[in-house]
């Protein structure tokens, strides 16, 4: 069975790629790394997400998948964004939530709520070293790299609210739900989430790179 990495250590994204992947992958076996993590030093979650990708496929030499995410608000000029992990400077789901809202607050009442989550799904096929074409010459010499985007949007709470999910999900009332994304069920999150959209984006593609 082809086996492909998951370049994350969030066990919340592992558990929802899984549940994403699981149909459109048939045949193919996703596997955890628990290699170093890289500097994500891009400002795009798209060269962040391919910084994770590469760091996994160079470690283990297998194909690998990463995702960088965040969630990105109107009125703070798309902030926090790419630093969403980060935005309280101590990596906690917390502490990063209720920066947000005070941050939100401190721009008055009448401010828009208007956000967005954000994923790029990354896929490096690493070269096949030693593979031999039809006639002789070794074949892809160089890594395969895709990458899809996509958004789910939705509006800010003045409060967490609901107990699933991970991350913002308790403030993100996403357009059209009955509540927060942590009240969702994860069928409801996984239909329209933007790890959702990205990775479903990806995997035709990612099973035409495999040839699987
Ligand atoms: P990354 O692991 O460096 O991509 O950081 C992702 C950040 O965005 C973390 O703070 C996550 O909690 C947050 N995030 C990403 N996706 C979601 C989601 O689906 N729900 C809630 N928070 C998310």
């Amino acid at each position: 069975m082809q086996r492909v990495v998951l370049a994350t250590h969030n066990a919340h994204k592992v558990d929802e790629l899984r549940r994403i992947l699981g149909d459109a992958l048939e045949g193919i076996e996703l596997v955890a790394y628990d290699g170093p993590e890289p500097v994500e030093d891009a400002d795009t979650f798209e060269g962040n997400a391919l910084i994770k990708a590469r760091a996994a496929a160079a470690h283990t030499g297998l194909p690998s998948l990463a995702d960088d995410s965040g969630i990105s608000v109107d009125a703070l000029d798309g902030a926090p964004g790419i630093h969403s992990a980060r935005y309280a400077g101590t990596r906690d789901d917390t502490d990063n939530l209720h920066l947000l809202l005070a941050n939100l607050a401190a721009l008055g009442p009448d401010s828009a709520r208007g956000a967005a989550f954000v994923c790029a799904a990354a896929l490096v096929v690493p070269p096949r070293d030693g593979a031999v074409g039809p006639d002789g010459p070794a074949v892809a010499a160089e890594s395969t790299e895709l990458v899809e985007l996509a958004e789910w949007r939705g509006t800010v709470l003045d409060a967490p609210a609901g107990a699933g999910g991970f991350g913002y999900d308790p403030i993100f009332h996403p357009d059209g739900a009955p509540g927060s994304a942590a009240e969702l069920s994860v069928a409801e999150k996984d239909a329209t989430s933007h790890r959702s959209q990205a990775f479903r984006a990806l995997a035709p593609r990612l099973r035409a790179a495999l040839g699987a």
